[in-house]
């Protein structure tokens, strides 16, 4: 088979939507050595289901923005001379 190098532009991809599928990995659970399989979206998974449960999707709930406590000098009006 022949061969060559192209140059590829770089480009910019538009946001959309793209079905992916399930992969079924079989691997060697980090934690308990086991032997296993995992049905996953993303990467080969490193835990068995034992290990670490498959979380449920997350709902989209708005990220709770309490002010965290910050050190504050507090001034005093009234003059203690
Ligand atoms: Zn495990």
């Amino acid at each position: 088979m022949a061969s060559k190098f192209i140059d590829v532009r770089e480009y910019t991809v538009r946001a959309h939507k793209r079905q992916i599928h399930t992969r079924v990995f079989q691997f060697v659970c980090k934690e308990c050595n086991d032997l296993t399989k995992r049905e996953t979206f993303g990467p080969r998974p490193l835990y068995c289901e034992r290990c670490r449960p498959p979380q449920p999707p997350k709902k989209s709930q708005p990220a709770s923005h309490k002010a965290k406590p910050r050190a504050m000098s507090y001034k005093s009006d009234i003059d203690l001379n």
